[in-house]
């Protein structure tokens, strides 16, 4: 589902990712964990074709992001065509990114019909369901500052979910939370991989990462210093920088 071989990133002088590779199988759940300005945040952004990938070749469901193959010759990709790339790619912030002049149920609509121009009434309803799956039916009219942390973080989650992705990516969803919060969103995250979904997660939540993720991956100054199964990671990391990390962590 995601296939990065040697990707690098540059903002300037500074050196972001240093040739990434790494394989994200549908299905998947992989969990990204690292220091600050190692580079997580930049990697599912250029998932998301929000950063352009400066070497190597990333591939995102079967396609190479930021360009179209036409008989073994490469196109960079127009604004419209990125669009329609990330339509199969859901993405939750930190900061929840919900529209503020809009309820919960606006948020979850917007999307679907205004980009998939699908009938509103048709919408609404799965957007309802969703609400219900993240147990906030009774908050589809209340506006974000109407709702607590945890809840708007689940609205953005059943928002990205309104557009049936292929892939989630979450970059650390629930940091901005206050503790007693992070369980609900964790929650809905939780159920999520049960029903197969391929998620990359940015996250700090060890509990998480050690029951949900496939995989773990941990990042430093740029680069990949671990992956594998959580239970290796956290019990027999290889690298000793990856030990003092997971030291500070655990
Ligand atoms: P954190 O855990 O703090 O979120 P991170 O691992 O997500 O960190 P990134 O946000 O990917 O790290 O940033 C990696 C490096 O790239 C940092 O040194 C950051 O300052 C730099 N950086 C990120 N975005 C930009 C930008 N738009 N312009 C210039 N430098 C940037
Ligand atoms: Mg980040």
């Amino acid at each position: 589902m995601v296939e990065a071989q040697e990707v690098c990133k540059h903002y300037g002088p500074l050196e972001v990712l240093k040739g990434i590779n790494l394989k994200v199988h549908q299905g998947e759940v992989v969990c990204i964990i690292g220091p600050s300005g190692s580079g997580k945040s930049t990697l599912l952004r250029c998932m998301n074709h929000l950063e352009h990938v400066n070497a190597g070749r990333l591939y995102v469901d079967g396609e190479l992001v930021g360009y179209r193959q036409e008989a073994h010759k490469l196109y960079e990709l127009k604004p419209s065509e990125v669009c329609l790339r990330r339509r199969d790619i859901g993405m939750v912030f930190q900061h929840f990114e919900l529209f503020p002049h809009m309820t919960a149920l606006e948020n979850l609509c917007l999307a679907p019909t205004v980009v998939l121009k699908r009938a509103r009434a048709e919408v609404e309803r799965e957007a309802l369901e969703m609400l219900q799956r993240v147990g906030l039916s009774d908050r589809a009219g209340y506006y974000p500052s109407q709702l607590s942390g945890g809840q708007q973080q689940r609205v953005a989650i059943a928002r990205a979910l309104t557009m049936n992705p292929k892939i989630m990516l979450f970059d650390e969803p629930t940091s901005a939370l206050d503790p007693e919060l992070v369980g609900e969103v964790l929650k809905v995250m939780r159920d999520l991989a049960a029903s197969g979904m391929t998620m990359v997660v940015v996250t700090h939540e060890m509990g998480f990462a050690r029951e949900v993720a496939d995989r773990v991956v941990i990042m430093d100054g740029g680069r990949i210093i671990e992956d594998g199964p959580p239970a290796d990671i956290f019990s027999n990391p290889r690298s000793e920088r990856a030990r003092t990390f997971l030291e500070r962590l655990l």
